[in-house]
C-alpha cells in the first residue's frame, strides 16, 4: 500500500526533465497546497523551498543568493546549488537525487532527501498519490491517511455534487458510436471512488443512464448545501481540428470569496498540468442553468474534443478517463481546502 516515492510513473519522459508532478504533499496529517506545483525530475519530487519552511516551522531558515541555497535548521547545515546535484551536509560532500532548481519563482528542492536529514519521516502513497511528510517522526498515521481513514475526519463535512452531464434521451455530443452522455458518466464514476475513499461525501445527480433535468441537478446540490459542484462534460466543435480543455463558470462580481472563478482556475490548472492537452482556459459562462442556479463555487470540466479524431480514441480509454479523474480529484481537494 505505500510505496516509495521511486515508483512514480514517468513514462515518455528524458529522466533529467522537470515535470510537473500532480501530487499532494501531506505533513503531518494536513494537505499542504503549494501554487507553484510540484515538479519530479529522476522520479525524485521537488517542493518549494518556503513550502518545507511552513511544514518545520520558524527554526526552518534558509537563504538564496540566485544560486546557492543554504538551509539551517537546528544543529543541521545543508548547502546546494541550483542546476547542480552537489550538496555540502554539514562538511560532507554528498549527491543529491534530483537537481535543485528555480520553477515559477520559488526554488524548488529534492523533497525526501532535505526532509529526511531534518529527521522527518517520509513516504509515498500511490494510493491517494501523496507524498506524507512527518516532521516528528511519528509515522502512525501514513497508513491511516493511505486508507483514507484520517482525511474522512479532515474532510467529514465536505459535501461534493457531481454531475455526469445529459444521460437518458439527452446523449449529448454524439460522435460516431460514441455519446457524451456514457463518457461524462464514467470520469464521473471514477472520480466519485477517489472522492469517497479520501472521506468526502459524494452525491451524484445520476448514477446511470437517465434524463435529469438541469434545474433539478442545480436543486439537488442546493438542498444538500454542497461545498462545492462539479459538471463532467465532453467537448464538440464544427472546428474539428480543436482539441483541449476548458472549464467553465458563473461569474459573480463577489471575488473576495471562493468563488465560481476561482474554483475553476484550479480545476483548468490541474486539467492541463495531467492530461497535458491545450489550456483553453476558464470561461465565463452566465447563462446555464447548472452554473447559475447552483449557490456553491460550481464549474462545468469540459474534458476534450469529440469531434477531434486523434483526441476522441484518447477520451475512451481507460487511461485518459482515469486521469482526468485523478486531476479533477486533486483540484477538489485543492479547493476544499479554500
Ligand atoms: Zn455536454
Amino acid at each position: 500500500m505505500i510505496l516509495f516515492i521511486g515508483v512514480l510513473p514517468v513514462s515518455g519522459q528524458n529522466a533529467a526533465d522537470y515535470i510537473q508532478a500532480d501530487i499532494n504533499l501531506i505533513a503531518d496529517g494536513q494537505n499542504v497546497p503549494a501554487e507553484e506545483g510540484f515538479l519530479s525530475q529522476n522520479n525524485v519530487i521537488l517542493v518549494p523551498i518556503h513550502t518545507l519552511h511552513s511544514i518545520f516551522g520558524p527554526s526552518f531558515e534558509w537563504e538564496f543568493d540566485g544560486w546557492k541555497i543554504s538551509i539551517l535548521y537546528g544543529d543541521k547545515k545543508l548547502v546546494m546549488y541550483t542546476a547542480n546535484p552537489n550538496c555540502l551536509n554539514g562538511d560532507k560532500l554528498v549527491r543529491l537525487p534530483a537537481r535543485p532548481t528555480v520553477h515559477n519563482d520559488a526554488v524548488m528542492v529534492p523533497l525526501r532527501y532535505v526532509a529526511e536529514e531534518l529527521g522527518a519521516a517520509v513516504l509515498w502513497s500511490q494510493e491517494i498519490r501523496s507524498v506524507m511528510v512527518s516532521t516528528t517522526g511519528e509515522t502512525e498515521w501514513f497508513s491511516e491517511i493511505s486508507r483514507g481513514k484520517t482525511m474522512r475526519s479532515v474532510h467529514k463535512n465536505k459535501t461534493v455534487v457531481i454531475d455526469p452531464g445529459h444521460g437518458g434521451s439527452n446523449p449529448g455530443a454524439v460522435y460516431g458510436n460514441v455519446e457524451e452522455k456514457s463518457l461524462n458518466l464514467k470520469v464521473s464514476k471514477i472520480l466519485k471512488d477517489k472522492l469517497t475513499a479520501s472521506g468526502v461525501a459524494v452525491y451524484m445527480t445520476r448514477t446511470d443512464d437517465r434524463d435529469v433535468g438541469l434545474y433539478e441537478r442545480a436543486e439537488i446540490a442546493n438542498k444538500l448545501n454542497a461545498d462545492l459542484f462539479v459538471s463532467v462534460h465532453h467537448n464538440a466543435s464544427p472546428n474539428t481540428s480543436a482539441q483541449g480543455v476548458m472549464t467553465l463558470y458563473y461569474p459573480s462580481t463577489d471575488d473576495s470569496v471562493f468563488s465560481g472563478r476561482k474554483f475553476a482556475q484550479i480545476v483548468q490548472k490541474h486539467l492541463v498540468n495531467t492530461l497535458k492537452t491545450r489550456d483553453w482556459g476558464i470561461i465565463p459562462r452566465p447563462e446555464l442553468v447548472v452554473l447559475r442556479q447552483t449557490r456553491m463555487p460550481a464549474v462545468i470540466a469540459e474534458l476534450g474534443y469529440m469531434t477531434n479524431k486523434a483526441e476522441l480514441q484518447r477520451l475512451v480509454t481507460d487511461d485518459f478517463q482515469e486521469k482526468a479523474a485523478q486531476a479533477l480529484y486533486t483540484a477538489i481537494m485543492e479547493a476544499l481546502q479554500q
